[in-house]
């Protein structure tokens, strides 16, 4: 998955394959309308609030929320001190909170450390600053990988980390939700925070990517 905004050369990434055939999708989605039917028949939700709760996540929730806060601490020094403080709170400024946001890691990518977020056991994620995870997130190889060899799994991504980088892997948990900060690109110096928002990728601020600015 792309959001559209980022696009770059490097290699397409193993983890980005759909590992599903169109038979095994559609089979999904009739057991999901099926499994929908039933709770509503049964009147245990109702089907306008699951509507809304779909379109909020395909509409208001997601990593432009991220982008929006990292885009914030790279044109605010001050914002960016709370940030690494207390992501949580300063998060919340922005209007981003709640369910699997409750307790938010900032991390932050410097020339010499590298962060890079997974969830060894499941799937945790910043719902509220990135949205749903993707499928590689929650993919057996991610999760068991990235803890051994996050060098050569972030190669795979097409990030190459020079030897003398810290790669510093963090492990999300029911409690704890990472968001990586990413460097703000060289050649960005005089764009506005919006236009800096529109950079950052989601797969920059999970860690498994840079962010650019594109030269055409
Ligand atoms: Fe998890």
């Amino acid at each position: 998955m792309s959001d559209g905004r980022h696009r770059h050369d490097a290699p397409a990434s193993p983890y980005l394959e759909n590992h599903r055939t169109a038979e095994e999708s559609a089979e999904l989605a009739e057991r999901t309308a099926r499994l929908e039917d039933y709770l509503v028949e049964k009147g245990l939700v109702a089907r306008d609030a699951l509507d809304r709760l779909v379109e909020l996540y395909e509409q208001d929730i997601g990593p432009m929320n991220g982008a929006r806060v990292v885009a914030r601490a790279w044109t605010d020094p001050s914002y960016k001190l709370r940030l690494l403080d207390d992501a949580t709170t300063a998060i919340r400024e922005l209007g981003f909170g709640g369910m699997q946001g409750e307790h938010m890691v900032v991390v932050e990518n410097t020339p010499t450390v590298h962060n890079v977020v997974v969830c060894s056991l499941c799937s945790c994620y910043p719902w509220p600053v990135l949205g749903l995870p993707p499928g590689w997130y929650k993919d057996f190889a991610y999760r068991s990988r990235l803890p051994i060899e996050p060098r050569a799994v972030l190669k795979e991504f097409g990030l190459e980390l020079a030897d003398d980088v810290e790669v510093r892997v963090w492990d999300s948990s029911a409690e704890i939700r990472y968001l990586v900060l990413p460097e703000r690109p060289d050649g960005s110096g005089t764009m506005t925070e919006v236009d800096l928002a529109k950079l950052v990728s989601r797969d920059s601020m999970i860690g498994v990517a840079r962010i650019s600015v594109e030269t055409e």
